[in-house]
C-alpha cells in the first residue's frame, strides 16, 4: 500500500524514533509499504517518521541512481543491487570518515535543494528485517542516503545541515511549505473530530 509521505512542518518529523524491539507482522508490512511509496515518490530513501510513524525503521534503494556507491557487509565488499533495498531497523552510525559536499532533497521538503556536508564514508550498525544484526561501510550516494535516513530518525532535516545563508534564502519558501502542511493538518483533524462526534 502507497502510504501518504507527511511535509515539512508536520511535527513528527521533529519525533525521535522510538526503537523497535520485536519484528512483529506489523513492522514487516509498514517496511513493505514504505518501501513501495518509496518507489512510487522515486526516492532513494524513506524513513519512518515520513509516514508520521516515528520508528527506528528505514528503507534505501539507489540501485536506479546514476551516482556510485560502495557497500561493505561485515567487512566484505558487496554488488550493490543484490542488497537492494536495505530495510535497517535500530540503525546508528558508529565511525565517519572524510567530507563530501553534495546536493540533497527530501521526499517530505518538495521541490527545495541545498548543498550538504556530509561525512564520504561510514559505518553503522543496525538490524536487518529478520531481526539479525548487521554491519554496513559505504561511501557514495549510499553513505549520504544512510546519513540523510537517519537523520531523519533522529528528527534531524537535511535542512538543519545547511549553511546559514542557504537557510536564509530559503526562509520564506519553508514558511509557506509550514503553513500548507499544518493549515492540511489542521483541515484533516476538524474532519476527524466531525466523524468522531457524529
Ligand atoms: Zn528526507
Amino acid at each position: 500500500m502507497i502510504l501518504n509521505i507527511i511535509h515539512y512542518g508536520h511535527p513528527v518529523l521533529r519525533e525521535k524514533g522510538k526503537r523497535i524491539e520485536r519484528v512483529t507482522p506489523e513492522i514487516r508490512q509498514l517496511a513493505a509499504d514504505m518501501i513501495e511509496t518509496m518507489y512510487a515518490a522515486n526516492g532513494v530513501g524513506l524513513a519512518a517518521q515520513q509516514v508520521a510513524r516515528p520508528l527506528m525503521l528505514t528503507v534505501i534503494d539507489v540501485s536506479q541512481s546514476e551516482q556510485p556507491s560502495e557497500l561493505l557487509l561485515n567487512g566484505q565488499p558487496q554488488e550493490i543491487a543484490k542488497h537492494m533495498p536495505l530495510i535497517l531497523l535500530n540503525p546508528r552510525i558508529t565511525d565517519t570518515k572524510g567530507e563530501h559536499h553534495g546536493e540533497e532533497g527530501c521526499l517530505s521538503v518538495p521541490g527545495i535543494s541545498a548543498d550538504i556536508r556530509r561525512a564520504a564514508r561510514v559505518r553503522v550498525e543496525a538490524e536487518d528485517i529478520q531481526g539479525n544484526p548487521l554491519q554496513i561501510e559505504a561511501s557514495g550516494l549510499l553513505s549520504r542516503a544512510l546519513q540523510h535516513e537517519l537523520d531523519h530518525l533522529n528528527g534531524i532535516l537535511f535542512l538543519d545541515r545547511a549553511d546559514a545563508a542557504t537557510r536564509a534564502s530559503l526562509a520564506g519558501r519553508l514558511k509557506k511549505l509550514q503553513k500548507e502542511t499544518l493549515d492540511a493538518l489542521k483541515a484533516a483533524n476538524k474532519k476527524t473530530r466531525l466523524f468522531a462526534t457524529r
